[in-house]
């Protein structure tokens, strides 16, 4: 079968590789007919990231079933499904407690189209077949009346997006939110999206990117232009989400949260230790949290939002493409792409 591999940061190949086979009774084969890039997908094909050797491509998207195990039961081989990006089995502790993202049978966050570095190599969703190990845990069947372009984020980027906003504004509704866009680049604009469409009050979007703060309105949200220099945003705000992937706009973040405020943090920074202006959070109460999405248990939730029509994760994306063209678009800068087959 065909897979786009990574075979050194900065080249893209159309390769040749063996196609998988089911394992167990409870996993299925796939075959990705929609796939999202992921803000993480442009700088792991340039070389952006230390993620070394080979990696298949790929990690959201929305496939048709091909083959399932004896013991599966809530897919047939013609369902369309949403693939969660992060392998979990659904039953171990950790997974029921929604840590899908660290479960306990497979080695340490395993996912798809990371490479070894992904705990495994797991492939990658720009390939003609997928293997999914934990069919009935990791397969989401996808609403008819819902646009396949709109959600193939919801593997990943729409759920890591919802987690920042969603919860927090349930524990308080009144709060307003401010979002530091531009490093998690589509990820900040699908939070700025969904905090417009759960009804908070004020949401700002911050960036110095005139094509993404334009987004930003579409979305409904005020864009306010930084230069990247501020040390803090005013007025603060309760719910904070830094997509900035710098240390300036992690900082910023953290001093632009209002008192007992809450900020996320999802855009990656490689240091190992990264200054955080923690006394004026101690002095302000701020809960700081720095993880990576827990994706599962969040993608029917972003798709019954899509649903209703209030959020419209489409506006994020800037074009939708010939399934081939992944291998030279994926090496060029952009918010969101999405590639279909023909
Ligand atoms: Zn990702
Ligand atoms: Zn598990």
């Amino acid at each position: 079968m065909e897979q786009l591999t990574r075979p050194a940061p900065g080249v893209l190949e159309w390769r040749e590789v063996a196609e998988p086979d089911l394992r167990g009774p409870l996993e299925a084969l796939v075959r990705p007919v929609v796939v999202a890039t992921c803000d993480l997908d442009h700088p792991i094909a340039s070389g952006l990231t230390p993620i070394p050797g080979e990696v298949a491509m790929g990690h959201e998207g929305i496939a048709e079933v091909v083959a399932v195990g004896d013991g599966v039961a809530s897919v047939r081989p013609g369902d369309r499904v949403i693939v969660s990006f992060q392998i979990s089995c659904g039953t171990c502790d950790r997974c029921r407690r929604g840590q899908t993202g660290s479960c306990r049978r497979v080695p340490p966050g395993a996912m798809y189209g990371f490479g070894a570095f992904g705990g495994g190599d797991w492939g990658g969703f720009l390939s003609d077949v997928v293997r999914v190990p934990y069919a009935d845990a990791m397969l989401v069947p996808v609403p008819e009346e819902l646009d396949p372009a709109a959600i193939a984020s919801a593997s990943d980027n729409l759920p890591d997006a919802w987690r920042c906003v969603a919860p927090h504004l349930r524990a308080d509704p009144t709060a307003d939110v401010l979002v530091m866009g531009g490093g998690g680049r589509s990820i900040g604009l699908y939070a700025a999206g969904i905090a417009v469409a759960l009804g908070a009050r004020r949401v700002r979007y911050a960036d110095d990117d005139a094509g993404r703060l334009a987004v930003a309105s579409d979305l409904g949200a005020e864009a306010v232009e930084i230069d990247r220099t501020e040390a803090k945003l005013k007025p603060r705000a309760g719910i904070v989400v830094d997509a900035g992937a710098s240390p300036q706009s992690l900082a910023c973040a953290c001093r632009s949260v209002a008192p007992g405020g809450h900020c996320t943090h999802i855009g990656v920074i490689y240091e190992v230790e990264t200054p955080i202006p923690l006394l004026e959070m101690y002095s302000t109460g701020v809960t700081l949290t720095a993880s990576r999405a827990m994706a599962r248990p969040l993608i029917d939730e972003v798709l019954a939002l899509a649903g209703t029509g209030r959020f419209r994760p489409e506006l994020v994306t800037d074009r939708v493409l010939p399934w081939r063209e992944a291998q030279t678009a994926l090496l060029q800068p952009h918010t969101k792409l999405v590639f279909t087959r023909g």
